[in-house]
């Protein structure tokens, strides 16, 4: 665990966030200047320029942000999102306690000419002690619960070729897992 011996400087200790508009000078630690080699941001930016999905995505993404900053909810948002980035299918990989709202989500989608197919975290229906999580650590002991799945979420998902993958309220950590194994295109 790390102790306060440890410290080491990064943008959540910085108090200046002088990267943002370059209105002042960076400090001394910044990482813009001690971490990045010009090569490297070079190479990131040539992606955002030229690879066809990344510069689509991330242009559509800054236009967004210019556009619609404060204005939108994020539901309008990645209605807008999808539609800019020409995405005929959104994947929702949805959470069981936010399923009303996956649902109502998902209607808002279609009604904007979007397909949906949505994946709940339960798909699969296994439970949790089959990838040895004690009974006494369940919510409800003693009873079925279905551990969540999210690297099936992301798999049934890339079987729909979904364009656009949306998480809806995955837990902490599953979400991790989701985003590592989704493949939209
Ligand atoms: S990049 Fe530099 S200026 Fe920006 S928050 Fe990090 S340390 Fe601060």
């Amino acid at each position: 665990m790390a102790t306060n011996n440890d410290f080491c400087f990064s943008c959540t200790t910085c108090g200046l966030q002088s990267c943002h508009k370059r209105d002042k000078d960076l400090p001394k630690q910044c990482l813009t200047t001690t971490k990045i080699k010009e090569k490297e941001i070079e190479k990131v930016l040539d992606l955002y320029r030229n690879d066809p999905l990344i510069s689509k995505l991330a242009k559509t993404a800054a236009v967004l942000e210019g556009t619609y900053y404060g204005k939108l909810t994020r539901v309008e948002e990645i209605i807008q999102f999808a539609k800019r980035i020409g995405a005929k299918k959104v994947g929702i990989a949805t959470c069981v306690g936010l399923i009303e709202e996956s649902k109502i989500f998902a209607r808002l989608l279609e009604h904007h000419g979007f397909q949906t197919y949505g994946v709940l975290c339960k798909v699969g229906g296994r439970d949790k002690t089959e990838i040895g999580i004690p009974e006494e650590l369940k919510v409800l002991k003693g009873c079925h619960e279905s551990l969540c799945n999210p690297i099936m979420q992301a798999k049934l998902l890339a079987k729909e070729k979904t364009d656009l993958n949306v998480v809806v309220g995955l837990c902490v950590g599953h979400d991790s897992l989701f985003m590592k194994y989704s493949k939209a295109r």
